[in-house]
């Protein structure tokens, strides 16, 4: 047997920024939980009643056709939170949230939250400025899908993946990404072969490693940059 460390709360950016400003009360009203890949945290209009702030883990927000098909709309990680309609008053959930990336993850009641603030409206300028960040990559994240080429799409997401990881290696199946992105496998593949044509990752038994970032971040559109400037 052996302890796994639990990463500390302040390394989720938007519960850093809401310990600061509202004290120790924060740090008492979170609890830490372990999930893994593919847990989901909440279905589309699922009652949520608390938001879900990544330490280490990472969150794929998720929109769905009739179908059953599901497009990604954007990634969670240690820079925001998931449950923001529910932070915004609307409890029934208009995405699915999936953990897509294993680790730790600090969950806060949204009456946990309404203590800290005292008031039952809760409103808090770090979570609102994530808020805003968040309908900023929506935008620009829209443009690109409408505009760049699935290469670039696939750069960016590999991009910003690596961005809420701690190593450069991680599991990821072409069947997933391209689910995730909308496009057929077929296209992940190619992708995925030309990436490494150029160096700049390695795929083995659904393990990626980005083994030159320089060589990825030449191959990404305007958009990583755009959206990682407003998420750091
Ligand atoms: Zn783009």
């Amino acid at each position: 047997m052996f302890a796994v460390a639990v990463p500390p709360p302040e390394r989720n950016r938007a519960l850093a920024a809401l310990v600061e400003a509202h004290g120790e009360q924060v740090r008492a009203s979170v609890q830490p939980v372990v999930f893994s890949y593919p847990d989901v945290l909440f279905e589309i209009d699922d009652h949520v009643d608390c938001l879900f702030f990544p330490a280490s883990a990472i969150i794929s927000l998720l929109a769905t056709g009739l179908d059953g098909r599901e497009v990604e709309v954007a990634m969670v990680g240690r820079e925001g939170f998931a449950g923001v309609a529910a932070y915004l008053g609307q409890p029934r959930s208009p995405l699915r949230a999936r953990v897509q990336h294993p680790g730790t993850i600090y969950s806060l009641q949204l009456t946990g939250l309404e203590r800290v603030l005292g008031s039952s409206a809760p409103c808090s300028a770090p979570l609102n400025s994530y808020v805003r960040q968040l309908i900023r990559t929506l935008a620009q994240a829209a443009y690109c899908r409408a505009v760049h080429t699935t290469d670039q799409q696939v750069a960016r997401w590999l991009l910003g993946y690596m961005d809420r990881l701690d190593g450069n290696s991680f599991y990821l199946t072409h069947e997933s990404l391209a689910r995730m992105l909308g496009v057929r496998r077929a296209t992940i593949t190619h992708t995925a072969l030309n990436l490494q044509s150029r160096g700049a990752i390695t795929y083995d038994h659904g393990r990626v490693t980005v083994t030159n970032r320089q060589e990825l971040e030449s191959a990404v559109c305007e958009c990583y940059e755009i959206i990682r400037r407003e998420e750091y």
